[in-house]
Formats: structure tokens, sequence, C-alpha cells
């Protein structure tokens, strides 16, 4: 790992109502306010965008 936090752990902006705490302010990631969320990203529900989540870091994972 060469910083940030490791895959399957929230970010630490990551509120409890699931809302981010930096939304609309400048210290808010630039990676974050340009993502574009696509259905195949976030699938019909919040379960299937969560295994979508698993299955991404699984195949991107270090060797
Ligand atoms: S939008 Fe970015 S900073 Fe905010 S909670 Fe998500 S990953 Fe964290």
């Amino acid at each position: 790992m060469t910083g940030g936090k490791p895959g399957g752990v929230p970010c630490v902006q990551l509120l409890p109502n699931l809302r981010c705490a930096l939304f609309g302010k400048p210290e808010r990631p630039a990676v974050c306010a340009s993502l574009r969320p696509t259905q195949e990203m976030c699938g019909g529900n919040r379960a299937e965008a969560m295994a979508g989540l698993a299955a991404m870091e699984l195949a991107t994972r270090p060797k």
C-alpha cells in the first residue's frame, strides 16, 4: 500500500448516515468530485452496489 486506506475500509469522511462530511467543501478530494456514478457501478440498491465494490476490490487487489 502506498497511502490512503486499505480496501474494504470506509472513508474516514463517511458519516453514520452514509453521507460525505466534505460534500460541497473545497477539501473534498478531486477524485470524489469528478466521479460520475453509473448504473453498472451502483446496481439497483445498496446491496448490489456493495457486492460490486467487493468484486472490484478483489479484481484489482495487488498480487
Ligand atoms: S466522497 Fe470521497 S471524501 Fe467523501 S466519503 Fe466518499 S470517498 Fe470519502
